[in-house]
């Protein structure tokens, strides 16, 4: 990425020391290609569109599945829809939104090309409050099933909610940055870091989301060239 662009992006995020690090390399997750699989994926797409396994559907514009190539080697996960996402239909799109794309940018991910974008619920909780239990309990396995067919080579959980939830943990966001979790039979390593929103409320900790992507980005890279993964933030 050219040295002005990125300074750009780190400003966007409102960040402005750079120490300089070669890009993220993307490269095919195997196994993820092929009719049966994209069919398979569009019949999920459609159980989700159509849910009413939980209350929330009585209330949403519209499911939020997912945005991104189905190809690529990450996997962003948020928590709920919020109000423009449950209008447009597409994860991340309102101010926090901005700002993820924006700290994705920095570490060479767009969800264009290379990064897949899903929340932990696909409806949109009333008023943004929380995700009850019991609706992450029926959506939970709808995700699950994303991921086994994305079967992307790293995960980033942003917040507390997609990261005890993915986690199956009640620790403290802060006792969750910083290592390598696994998620799943695959073992997918995952990292977690503050949610978009939080940092608008608390641009403070910005430099601490930039250290998280920082880790996350050198243990793709380490897992790109085949390297023993360093499983704690320096
Ligand atoms: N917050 C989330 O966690 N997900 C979205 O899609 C939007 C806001």
């Amino acid at each position: 990425m050219h040295p002005a662009r990125r300074r750009h992006y780190l400003e966007a995020i409102g960040i402005d020391l750079w120490q300089s690090r070669a890009p993220a390399r993307t490269a095919r997750a195997p196994g993820t290609g092929g009719a049966e699989l994209a069919t398979e994926w569009e019949a999920l797409r459609e159980e989700v569109l159509k849910c009413t396994r939980c209350p929330l559907h009585a209330t949403r514009t519209q499911g939020v599945f997912g945005v991104g190539p189905r190809r690529a080697d990450w996997l962003v996960i948020g928590e709920a829809p919020g109000a423009e996402e449950d209008r447009r239909g597409e994860p991340f799109v309102g101010v926090a939104g901005q700002l993820l794309d924006a700290m994705l940018r920095a570490i060479g991910l767009d969800r264009k090309s290379n990064v897949y974008i899903a929340n932990v619920l696909k409806s949109r909780p009333p008023g943004n409050r929380d995700p009850k239990p019991e609706e992450v309990a029926a959506c939970l396995p709808y995700l699950v099933r994303q991921i086994a067919l994305l079967q992307p080579k790293i995960m980033l959980a942003v917040g507390r909610i997609a990261a005890q939830n993915l986690l199956a943990t009640d620790a403290p966001l802060a006792r969750l940055r910083g290592r390598v979790h696994y998620f799943g039979e695959r073992d997918t390593p995952l990292i977690v870091t503050y949610h978009p929103a939080y940092l608008l409320r608390t641009p403070a900790d910005k430099r601490k989301a930039w250290e998280d992507l920082k880790f996350a980005r050198s243990v793709y890279q380490q897992l790109s060239q085949g390297t023993a993964i360093d499983g704690n933030r320096a």
